[in-house]
């Protein structure tokens, strides 16, 4: 309403229709510049009244004529800010007070329920253009944001989320800065993180030792970078370790300090254009890669690369991210080349996060610490996709995603937390129809990664006014995240929920496509505790939520050795060779380290005693360990992604059989696959071909199986989950043929198919189970 409207409504006329409504809007709305978004419109709408934060979310008094009341209902959803996510709004009639004004208030902070945090976010396309416009005030300013960028997770220390409550706290603000802050016409408006040269948080360098150098931090990070030296650089989330990606020393140097041998690195470049000079990136992956989360893409990597080929060797993707913060924007510019960006850790390690864990973690890591004076609130480790035909396949769901919620199919009965599993650990908060996922914590084998989940689990549980009254977990007795829950429930006197592994992994992938009844659920990965205590990880799974049978798995194997066997590949080979009745050839193939460790072998496997496994994930291992002649794996899932590697690069389309055997459930025996592998080995087949049969014989054999059950069960969807789906080769085979016999196909969008996606599921067969455990 224009002000001359205003003034042409009488006095009595305003009276008469005056309203007054009490509107509170639930969902993602604080942190994201909705308050200076409700004052805008309020004021344009020519409405009195005022709105604040609370626990739930924002509270909006407004008082006017009921049909401009009516529009500005109208309004706040239409045109919401960007960031914003609502996911009610209820409104109620009050008394009129005569407010013709409208202003923002303190917020409530007695307000009982959850409130939502966002996520954090890249910097904008117009922050990023004042900080390098040289007459802006912000100009080369490293912590530049607005209500649209910037971070929030990382910094809340609580709810609700004012500056006050952040690790902004120490920062006041400027009276420049207050000013923008205070005025609706400011990007600024009320956005609580923004700061300036003369207000904000500053950046320094200190040496490994860290002493404080007197030197400009970024012109003294670039000297050590293009020297071929390692930086630690603060970033959201934790400690980065930097090194000159293009300068093969500078990298074997960081694997050697870091003491990873093999584990492919990220790589941050400083735009798309450089993306695609080192990527052969499509444009479902420049989306991915430009998106407001700024996570990891996995693309393939250009033949000609400039990339040092310690990077990532033996894989032919390369993980590539794009500058989030000011600072990595500013570093960037500075070094002029892509610089590698791996988590500031040792291998196992949390991420660090202050100063103090970078010196003592990192100091003999790192040549100079490049480094803020704004404390980190919640580590957040970068998130990894992919791209599998078009389509987003989340590898790990971290900074930028956490805490933005997903919808459960059903309602919890009762406020649930969901502890995942014991690797990638990531727990979930479920309240009543929503998911809050953590970020990635890493193997919580780790003591460190251990702690620092359950710091987590803490801060959130304050950052969303949360108290369990349940705990759902994995059914393995030994999981750190088990015995958490174990000992919490016992301690509080709060019921369990123990959900079997697999079973998580399909409830995960039916919950992200809401699909409620029974599926067949492909559930393929490393290890799972399975119901009958062995391990289990080739299932294919009939049921939904509330229940589940086994109705077709992989062979049981022997796993030779104990815990050894997962990282000594060659001894799942010689017992496959040995399970499929091949002397001759295991004697012949298998890497062994020594003839007398081979014998050794032979005695356990002929003892029998050794625990058994269905895992895909040590299949691969096995025919890994044939084809690449692996001796021993330097990180999780090696095998795989190298065999992955290799069968995209041939065009074959020959499977290796495996045999079904019909059972009272069906059993995949892979004792042909190995005979066939073997003739292969023996003619020389080149390992391109050999991978892809590997990969062709196991999605056939399971789409057959898939087919079968649904002659049995008249089910025809099909969810594929776990680990061994974030193999694209083998995920598309799946797809494509499932979709070709008919069936309906889901696949993980929004969680890992990995044990990250773990809580997800808990706590959608939580919901199934209503309040009891
Ligand atoms: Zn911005
Ligand atoms: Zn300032
Ligand atoms: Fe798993």
């Amino acid at each position: 309403m224009t002000a001359e409207l205003r003034r042409s409504i009488t006095p009595d006329l305003r009276k008469a229709t005056q309203v007054r409504k009490s509107i509170l809007v639930r969902g993602r709305v604080q942190g994201v510049g909705f308050r200076p978004f409700v004052y805008e419109l309020a004021v344009t709408s020519g409405l009195g009244g005022h709105v604040q934060n609370g626990g739930p979310g924002v509270y909006i008094e407004v008082e006017g004529p009921s049909e401009l009341i009516a529009r500005f209902e109208e309004g706040l959803r239409r045109k919401a800010p960007p960031l914003s996510d609502i996911s009610e709004i209820s409104s109620r009639d009050v008394a009129v007070r005569g407010d013709t004004t409208f202003s923002i208030r303190d917020s409530l902070l007695e307000a009982p329920g959850a409130p939502e945090i966002p996520p954090d976010t890249a910097t904008c396309d117009i922050c990023l253009e004042e900080l390098f416009r040289q007459e802006d005030r912000r100009f080369g300013h490293p912590f530049i944001t607005c209500t649209s960028c910037g971070p929030r997770l990382s910094i809340a220390e609580d709810t609700p989320y004012d500056r006050i409550r952040t690790t902004m706290r120490d920062f006041p603000l400027c009276s420049s800065c207050a000013e923008e802050y205070a005025s609706p016409q400011s990007r600024r408006f009320h956005a609580e993180p923004i700061a300036c040269r003369s207000c904000g948080p500053e950046l320094r360098v200190l040496d490994s030792h860290g002493v404080l150098l007197a030197r400009p931090p970024i012109e003294a990070a670039r000297a050590v970078l293009v020297e071929g030296g390692i930086v630690a650089v603060r970033g959201l989330g934790g400690f980065h370790l930097a090194c000159d990606a293009t300068n093969e020393r500078a990298v074997s140097l960081l694997r050697a300090r870091k003491l990873r041998d093999a584990k492919p690195f990220a790589v941050m470049v400083a735009d798309k254009d450089e993306a695609a000079r080192v990527g052969a990136v499509t444009d479902a992956e420049v989306h991915e890669l430009s998106d407001r989360a700024a996570p990891i893409v996995l693309v393939p990597r250009r033949g000609e690369t400039l990339l040092a080929p310690s990077v990532a060797p033996g894989v032919s993707t390369i993980g590539l991210l794009l500058p989030y913060t000011p600072l990595h924007h500013l570093l960037l510019r500075a070094v002029g080349r892509p610089l590698v960006m791996t988590s500031g850790n040792r291998s196992g390690e949390p991420i660090a996060t202050t100063e103090e864990e970078a010196i003592q973690r990192l100091g003999d890591v790192v040549d100079l610490i490049l480094s803020h004076d704004r404390p980190i609130a919640v580590p957040c480790e970068d998130g990894v996709r992919r791209v599998v035909d078009g389509v987003r396949l989340p590898v790990r769901r971290s900074r930028g995603e956490s805490p933005a919620p997903i919808a459960l199919p059903r309602e919890l009965a009762v406020k649930t937390l969901a502890v995942g599993g014991q690797f990638k650990a990531v727990f979930g908060l479920g309240l009543v129809a929503r998911a809050v996922l953590g970020p990635h914590f890493g193997d919580l084998d780790d003591l460190c990664s251990d702690q620092a989940w359950r710091r987590g689990v803490v801060s959130f549980e304050r950052l969303f006014r949360f108290h369990p009254e349940r705990l759902v977990h994995d059914l393995h007795p030994d999981y750190s995240s088990t015995q958490y829950a174990l000992e919490r429930a016992q301690e509080e006197g709060i019921a369990l929920l123990a959900v079997q592994h697999h079973h998580a992994h399909m409830a995960a992938c039916m919950a992200e496509h809401g699909l409620d009844g029974d599926v067949i659920g492909v559930c393929f990965d490393g290890v799972g505790y399975g119901l009958d205590g062995t391990a289990w990880g080739g299932e294919v799974l009939v049921g939904g939520y509330d229940s589940f049978r086994r109705a077709a798995h992989l062979a049981p194997m022997p796993l030779l050795g104990g815990d050894s066997a997962a990282v000594e590949p060659w001894r799942a080979a010689a017992a496959q060779l040995w399970r499929a009745g091949l002397e001759n050839a295991a004697e012949r193939w298998v890497r062994a380290p020594s003839a007398p460790a081979l014998r050794a072998l032979r005695a356990l496997y002929d003892g029998g005693r050794s625990p058994s496994t269905t895992s895909v994930g040590r299949l691969f291992d096995a025919t890994g360990a044939l084809i690449l002649g692996m001796k021993r794996l330097s990180y999780e899932g090696q095998s795989g992604c190298e065999l992955e590697s290799l069968a995209d690069r041939a065009r074959e389309d020959e499977g290796y059989p495996m045999e079904v055997v019909d059972d009272d459930r069906f059993v995949i025996d892979p004792a042909p696959l190995f005979r066939a592998l073997v003739d292969d080995l023996a003619r020389g087949t080149p390992r391109e071909a050999l991978a892809r049969r590997v990969h062709r014989g196991i999605a056939s054999t399971t789409i057959e199986v898939c087919a079968r059950i649904r002659q049995r069960t008249g089910l025809s969807r099909v969810t594929l989950s776990g680990g061994v789906f974030c193999n694209s080769v083998l995920t598309k085979m799946m797809v494509d043929g499932l979709k070709w016999m008919g069936f309906e196909v889901f696949r993980h969008q929004k969680v890992p198919p990995n044990d990250g996606g773990l809580a997800l599921g808990q706590l959608a067969i939580a919901a199934a189970r209503g309040g009891d455990a």
